[in-house]
């Protein structure tokens, strides 16, 4: 059975990177019928908070990305750590070292003026431990192979090989029996029976590293995807601007959990052209084989139309759901309160605002002539359509109105073609400050449409309210 694991340090919110990092690891647990576990490495005490816990497992609840089993806590393995590294001590690949501070130190300063990066030089490797010095707490160093090279063998970059003289010794438990952050993964995701690690190429030197670990205790190196990082428009890294933002921010500008998971998949994964597809069909056609090499990039345009595109098959109940919580959440209060109370209407119109929005908060905004509250705010642009002129002529229509009997797109559409023509108007001319008046915009469902909607009295209140 295939065992993958997402790993995120609770250290921020959960980034859209690693949103998409546990969506890779998602799709294929479910297409291969195994697993997706859930670790949250929080061994970083200073950095680690429970908010930040919680934003994670309500960020991939609300991307739709559930885990199996209980999440696992690493910072709760720690003795299991430290048992590891005591059983590659007494195996032989691994030794305390007694080296203080200042001797570190001083070796990091001979490695920068021999041109080399900063490596441990294997000092306590095979001295007799007799000599350790009293009242030093030691660490444990794993036994790194001194000649040769470790290859990681990935599904995304290939054969990618390590020579060994880069790897020096490190630390896998530090002098105050915490374990390193190298160690405490490979432990884990042994125990947890990972077979296969998915994640950003930003681990893929912490890869060859864990292989070292994993040679030394004879368990089995899981197969590895190394994902290039999503990178902004210009090439360059991920910026807040460029969204670099958590996924409760997506949340609140209003896409669709559907949607990012379309479009995060497209970011770093694709099959043949296929752009819009739907997560039971990711998760039918996901293959390893199918992740990109070269690094993704973020763009939000085409987020937005990936999103319209979801907006617009989405079934109106769950839309209303979706805009009274994002109402909520981004505190616009007059929405909550205003769409609260006009489900009908709201799930009425939407067949008619869907097409016309790209994200949740546009709908609102589409939304927003059914509840406004009279005397009507009204913008603009659509101001600009109610001249002196433009008024009077709604005088007569509003007049003409009043005596409708029949209050239907067609009874409306008839008597205000009649009155154009008599007018000797054009229909738009009579429409689009009505339209104006009516929802205080310029963009709007068809004009009858709205006036139906919210019916006759209305309509002609907030028409009298701008003819007096
Ligand atoms: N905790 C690491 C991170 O958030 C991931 C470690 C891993 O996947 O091995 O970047």
């Amino acid at each position: 059975q295939i065992v993958t694991r997402f790993a995120p340090s609770p250290t921020g919110y959960l980034h859209i990177g690693s949103a998409r990092t546990a969506l890779f690891n998602w799709v294929y647990a479910r297409k291969t019928g195994g697993k997706m576990l859930l670790r949250v490495e929080d061994t970083d005490r200073e950095r680690s908070t429970q908010e930040a816990v919680e934003a994670i497992y309500d960020g991939l609840k609300w991307l739709g990305l559930d885990w199996d089993d209980e999440p696992i806590l690493q910072f709760a393995r720690a003795a299991r750590h430290a048992e590891i590294a005591n059983e590659l001590l007494a195996r032989g690949q691994a030794y305390k070292c007694y080296c203080t501070p200042e001797e570190l130190a001083q070796m990091r300063e001979e490695a920068r003026a021999a041109g080399l990066p900063p490596r441990y030089n294997g000092y306590w490797r095979d001295r007799n431990p007799a000599e350790a010095p009293e009242g030093v707490a030691p660490v444990i160093r794993i036994k790194a192979p001194l000649s040769g090279e470790i290859v990681v063998d990935d599904h995304v970059q290939g054969k990618v090989v390590f020579k060994t003289e880069n790897l020096d010794d490190f630390i896998i438990l530090r002098s105050d029996g915490t374990p390193t952050y190298m160690h405490a993964v490979v432990v884990d995701d042994h125990d947890m029976g990972v077979t296969h690690i998915i994640r950003g190429d930003d681990h893929l030197t912490n890869a060859a590293r864990q292989i070292v670990i994993y040679n030394a205790m004879g368990w089995t190196v899981p197969e590895m995807a190394h994902i290039p990082l999503i990178h902004g428009p210009d090439g360059a890294k991920l910026s807040k601007r460029h969204g670099a933002l958590g996924v409760g921010a997506y949340r609140q500008m209003g896409y669709l959990p559907s949607a990012l998971r379309n479009y995060l998949a497209r970011l770093g994964w694709s099959h043949e052209d296929d752009e819009l597809f739907s997560t039971e069909q990711m998760v039918e056609w996901f293959d390893l084989d199918g992740l990109n090499k070269g690094a993704a990039r973020f763009d939000f345009v085409k987020l937005e139309s990936i999103n319209g595109h979801y907006i617009r098959e989405a079934a109106p109940e769950y839309l209303f759901e979706v805009m009274v919580a994002t109402a909520l959440e981004t505190g616009r209060e007059a929405d909550h309160e205003g769409l609260s109370s006009n489900k009908e209407t709201v799930l009425a119109a939407l067949p008619e605002l869907q097409p016309r929005a790209k994200t949740v908060l546009e709908l609102i905004d589409l939304a927003q002539f059914i509840y406004a509250v009279r005397p009507i705010t009204v913008d603009e642009a659509a101001e600009k359509l109610l001249t002196s002129d433009a008024r009077v002529t709604l005088r007569d229509v509003h007049e003409l109105l009043r005596g409708l009997n029949e209050w239907t797109v067609p009874a409306i559409d008839a008597a205000m073609r009649g009155f154009a023509e008599a007018k000797g108007l054009k229909l738009g001319k009579i429409a689009q400050p009505l339209r104006a008046a009516i929802t205080g915009r310029t963009v709007s469902p068809g004009i009858f449409e709205v006036m139906v909607l919210i019916g006759k009295d209305d309509s002609l209140s907030r028409l009298s309210d701008q003819i007096e």
